[in-house]
């Protein structure tokens, strides 16, 4: 198993845990045997968002680690063209994890309704939107799911996600992922399908790997327990083959 995760949210996201702060979060990462990390956290509050990125990078350099710490972001588009970033506030981090499917969120781009011929289209659109963005360095978990957005119930998931790549166009997904590999995109491999019974991500990592793309380790972890979430994707990366010559890993910039 890999000892990297480059998704962890600090409670400067507001959906997680409060007690996700910096310097816990890394204790608990050397206690796992954790080399590398990153954090990745979306929802910086518009007038106070450059302090806060200040405050959470002065938190990470105060804090002695023999972990390599990362300093990520998570955006997501809205709709082609446009992400929920600028290139200015990008510019600060040391990576842009950009969510293509972030239907949850008030202002992004849905899908016209919940039938899977047309979440395929759209969920298409988006990634490629996303791919198109001179912002991305990783696509966030794309063509991952969840059952409440889609008024589907957990149970009915993995069946309604088949159906739903079905009917994606294969030649429009084969050339969006040599336009990933292209640009030196990392795809995120995330533990967060197997609970929701997804394997239809399987198949989608192995045509991933088939196209040369790197695949990036993230567990999309808001609390301590998801942290440990990342061992669900072992028999995955076992049963693909996935090897240190696979991944994506941070770019390392000089703050
Ligand atoms: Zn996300
Ligand atoms: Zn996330």
């Amino acid at each position: 198993m890999f000892t990297c995760d480059y998704h962890i949210h600090t409670n400067i996201s507001q959906c997680a845990m409060e007690n996700m702060e910096v310097e816990q979060i890394i204790r608990a990462q050397e206690e796992r045997g954790m080399t590398e990390i990153g954090f990745a956290d979306h929802c910086y509050g518009f007038r106070y968002r450059i302090k806060k990125v200040e405050d959470a990078k002065k938190k990470i350099s105060q804090c002695e680690t023999a972990i390599k710490v990362h300093f990520g972001v998570e955006a997501h588009m809205l709709q082609y063209r446009m992400p929920s970033i600028g290139i200015e506030f990008a510019s600060l981090f040391d990576y842009v994890l950009m969510a293509p499917n972030h239907y949850h969120i008030p202002g992004v781009s849905r899908p016209d309704a919940n039938k899977p011929r047309l979440i395929a289209i759209h969920e298409l659109y988006m990634f490629e939107a996303a791919i198109n963005c001179p912002l991305t360095d990783v696509i966030a978990h794309p063509f991952l799911f969840f059952p409440r957005v889609f008024g589907v119930t957990k149970e009915e998931m993995s069946n309604f996600s088949l159906e739903v790549m079905s009917h994606i166009d294969d030649k429009r997904l084969a050339a969006a992922l040599d336009m990933v590999e292209d640009l030196d995109i990392g795809i995120e491999l995330s533990p967060k399908f197997i609970s929701f019974g997804q394997n239809h991500l399987i198949d989608f990592y192995q045509l991933c790997l088939e196209h040369q793309v790197k695949l990036f380790i993230g567990s999309g972890a808001h609390s301590f327990n998801e942290l440990n979430k990342i061992s669900l994707l072992e028999p995955i990366i076992s049963k693909l083959g996935i090897t240190e010559k696979h991944l994506w890993h941070p770019y390392e910039w000089k703050w």
